[in-house]
């Protein structure tokens, strides 16, 4: 059986060897258990449904969110010699009817479908009368509203399902990979008892990078990075389509071979900017989040998020479309917290429970980009990953960063959670800490707590910095089911029994380092991928793709 699923894995993808948990999958979807995927980007999920619906009688159905990203894989798959088609509101009646009668016919091994198109009653009726293998849900985040392109048809898959074949197995994948995610998704397909396969979203070939965004300084900045990257690719993330466009035009006024994807440009002029990106008759494209999702370009050497996003997963998801080749993808991000205090207005008239919930992903994505902690560090802790040393490999690991001696203050934080019955969040923590007597303070009468006001002579920023550091120590967790509230994990208790040393960072103050000059790291040093292997990696891949009659970018 391994030996054939593997062969199958030759013959027809063309690959000799799995990767990471991709066999593991591929196997317990064959023996028809529900299935949770969660991988970094660039990893590889497509195959885990992919190859078992080669290999299955009947049809599998990919619920895709992106008509975009549908047609990317359907064309990869085609390449290959294999039945798939996608169903989706750019084929008209006969096209449908013709996709429909090759499912019916038992031909196709994998159907594409958007939310909206597997929710109308029609499809729905042909659905029922198809032989389905399993159902795979794609960028699966989209079904969490604390996922950052949350989507609300796709809270009505599991509903669908049932009433097409309620026993069919099903496969959810996605690339986010906070706790949080995970259980609102599971929930909602009720697949609490499906198998999980996570694998580390460590990228050890990216490079994390923070710059202060200064008005002009910040654009004349950008065009200088993208000069010192000429001819290679990257992708540029703005948050409106306005700033798409005013990006993209400064960039090709200073010539640069860039163009602008945005949802608000005709449809055929994005597949074409798609197009001529992945071939690579252009080198950057100028983009809102509209762009990228799934887009599987393996050299793009640069992710730059001129304006904050929404939230780290999204921030995650994005660089990862950097270096997928393995080697090095820089990702830099122009950050203020103005844009922060910006989004946070855009959400102003939505629901309260709404604009909470974004507020919140805001003020992670802020605390992200002031850290002095390893990048690398802070991101996977929020990932629900332990990273014991310091990447080396992110700016502020690169930097000569201020540290201080943090035992005292570890301590205090410890003591005012246990103090406070571990019932508290970051915020009323921070309020304790410093002595400041709000009605949530006083209503659990904590001003009589040995530890109020113990660290009124620092800040609440600092405090606010030293609380996310001992979270990422592993000595307090957030809980999930009661959100934000702050408790001691075995280790945090041991420390109260027995302290140590321990060196903390300072978070950044971006306004203090722009004027002193200390804003920038000299980088040029090590941008050190080997140009050699990269150009031969290049001429491998296309070799590879003629031979195969596939387009160059695959
Ligand atoms: P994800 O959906 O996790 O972001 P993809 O499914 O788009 O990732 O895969 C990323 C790349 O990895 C694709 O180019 C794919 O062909 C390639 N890939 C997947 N599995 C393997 C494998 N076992 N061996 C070699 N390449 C693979
Ligand atoms: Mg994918
Ligand atoms: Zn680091």
């Amino acid at each position: 059986m391994e030996e054939k699923v593997k062969a199958d894995l030759k013959e027809i993808f063309g690959f000799s060897q799995f990767r990471g948990n991709q066999e593991l999958i591929v196997d317990n979807l064959l023996n028809k258990r529900n299935t949770f995927v969660i991988m970094p980007t660039g990893a590889g999920k497509s195959l885990c449904y992919q190859l078992p619906a080669v290999i299955q009688e009947g049809t599998a159905i990919v619920i895709s969110p992106l008509i975009a990203l549908m047609k990317n894989q359907v064309d990869q798959l085609q390449a290959l010699g294999i039945n798939a088609h996608f169903l989706n509101s750019t084929l008209n009646k006969s096209e449908a009817n013709r996709v429909k009668s090759e499912v019916l016919s038992k031909k196709t091994k994998l159907l594409y479908v958007a939310p909206e198109s597997l929710t109308k009653e029609e499809n729905v009726a042909f659905l029922k009368s198809a032989e389905l293998s399993f159902v795979a849900i794609d960028e699966a985040h989209c079904i969490s509203e604390w996922g950052h392109d949350f989507r609300p048809e796709y809270r009505r898959i599991k509903s669908i399902i049932a009433q097409i074949a309620p026993n069919l197995p099903i496969i959810a994948l996605t690339a986010t990979a906070t706790p949080k995610v995970q259980q609102d998704i599971q929930r909602n397909l009720q697949m609490e008892e499906a198998d999980l396969f996570k694998s580390s979203f460590n990228r050890t070939n990216l490079f994390y990078e923070i710059r202060p965004k200064v008005k002009n300084d910040s654009k004349k900045d950008l065009i200088k990075f993208i000069k010192g990257h000429k001819g290679k690719s990257g992708i540029i993330y703005c948050l409106s389509r306005k700033k798409v466009e005013e990006i993209a035009q400064l960039l090709v006024v200073n010539q640069v071979n860039a163009a602008p994807y945005h949802a608000g440009l005709d449809s055929s002029v994005r597949i074409k900017t798609q197009d001529d990106f992945l071939n690579e008759e252009l080198d950057v494209i100028v983009a809102t989040i509209a762009f990228g999702m799934g887009i599987d370009k393996p050299d793009v050497r640069y992710v730059i998020h001129y304006d904050v996003p929404k939230s780290l997963e999204g921030y995650y998801q994005e660089t990862g479309r950097a270096g997928r080749d393995g080697l090095e993808g820089h990702c830099l991000m122009f950050y203020r917290y103005e844009d922060i205090v910006k989004l946070d207005k855009f959400n102003k008239d939505k629901p309260v429970t709404e604009r909470e919930n974004a507020k919140i992903l805001l003020q992670e994505m802020a605390a992200y980009s002031e850290t002095g902690v390893c990048r690398r560090k802070f991101i996977l802790n929020y990932f629900g990953e332990t990273m014991n040393d310091d990447c080396g490999f992110c700016d502020n690991c690169k930097r000569d960063r201020k540290t201080f001696e943090g035992m005292d203050k570890v301590s205090t934080v410890l003591e005012a959670a246990q103090q406070t019955n571990e019932r508290f969040g970051l915020e009323h923590l921070v309020n304790v800490i410093i002595g400041e007597s709000t009605d949530y303070v006083l209503s659990y009468s904590h001003d009589k707590l040995p530890v109020f006001a113990k660290g009124k002579e620092d800040t609440e920023k600092t405090w606010i910095g030293v609380i996310r550091q001992v979270m990422i120590l592993n000595m307090l967790e957030k809980d999930i089911e009661s959100y934000g509230v702050l408790k001691l994990t075995p280790k945090g208790k041991d420390f109260l029994e027995a302290p140590f040393e321990i060196e903390l960072h300072y978070d950044h103050d971006f306004a203090a380092e722009v004027q002193n000059g200390q804003a920038e790291i000299d980088i040029s040093s090590r941008i050190a991928y080997d140009e050699k292997l990269f150009e031969l990696l290049k001429s491998e891949r296309k070799k590879v793709a003629r031979a195969k009659g596939l387009p160059p970018y695959i």
